[in-house]
């Protein structure tokens, strides 16, 4: 796991003459290994500050660091899912958690174990050489999680990964990727609009204000479940 520090962060985005501060003054301090909640109100920054922390764009002032490394360009260890399943059409299941594995140039079979593992723990160990279009989308939001996590990121950004999802599906989810992280001890930071599954799952709980985006309170959940 890595730690991550972010030290009064703006984020301004100009388009068509227009600008939109989505982020203004930010900071946060996220441990190594800590499952990091983040949630406010849609429109407060929470995918722009997780974009930064990926080094999928850059701050606007301030800075990023991981690891106690300035940030420039996107954090190659790491494991990211978002809102819609993000899948290639044409691979099958296994395919596509391989994805990582292919683009690093290393042989698929030393990771097919950890694949098929992995791909068991998200519910879809019968579903290997199906083809995207043949599940549902909770099932396919399921294989993308365990896509990100196929080459054993450090770092793993979730953006609202639940959030097309039935309530009971969601629930599921919830369930899978608590025992996941446990298992594994990544640093996790994870976007909701559920206050919910904040709580249930994180160590602690950014709340972020309304545009522009601050870190308004920091709430450190009490933990009471075995972790470790
Ligand atoms: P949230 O994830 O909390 O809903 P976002 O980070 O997506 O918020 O957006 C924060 C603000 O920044 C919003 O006003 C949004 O319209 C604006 N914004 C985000 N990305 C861009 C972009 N690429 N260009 C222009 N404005 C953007
Ligand atoms: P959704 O999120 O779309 O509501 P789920 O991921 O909860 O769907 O799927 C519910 C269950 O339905 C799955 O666990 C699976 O058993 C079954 N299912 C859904 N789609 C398919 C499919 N294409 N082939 C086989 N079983 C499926």
């Amino acid at each position: 796991p890595v730690s991550i520090a972010v030290r009064n962060v703006s984020k301004v985005f100009a388009r068509d003459g227009q600008e939109t501060v989505a982020l203004d003054g930010v900071d946060l301090d996220i441990r190594e290994g800590e499952f990091l909640a983040v949630v406010g109100p849609s429109g407060c920054g929470k995918s722009t500050l997780m974009r930064l922390i990926g080094g999928l764009d850059m701050p606007t002032r301030g800075e990023v660091t991981i690891g106690g490394a300035a940030i420039t360009a996107p954090v190659t260890d790491l494991g990211i899912v978002f809102q819609k399943p993000v899948l290639l059409e044409w691979r099958t299941v296994l395919e596509n958690v391989m994805f990582q594995i292919d683009m690093r140039g290393e042989k698929r079979r030393d990771h097919l174990d950890s694949a098929r593992q992995l791909l068991a723990a998200v519910g879809l160990a019968d579903f290997e050489n199906r083809y995207p279009h043949e599940l549902s989308g909770g099932m396919q939001q399921r294989a993308s999680i365990a896509r990100a996590l196929i080459h054993e990121p450090p770092l793993l950004l979730m953006d609202e990964p639940f959030g097309a999802l039935d309530a009971l599906t969601r629930e599921q989810m919830r369930l899978d990727l608590e025992e996941l992280w446990l298992s594994t001890r990544k640093t996790v930071i994870f976007i909701t609009h559920s206050i919910d599954e904040a709580v249930l799952l994180a160590d602690r709980v950014v709340v972020m204000t309304p545009r522009p985006g601050r870190v308004d309170r920091i709430l450190d959940i009490p933990l009471e479940r075995p972790r470790g």
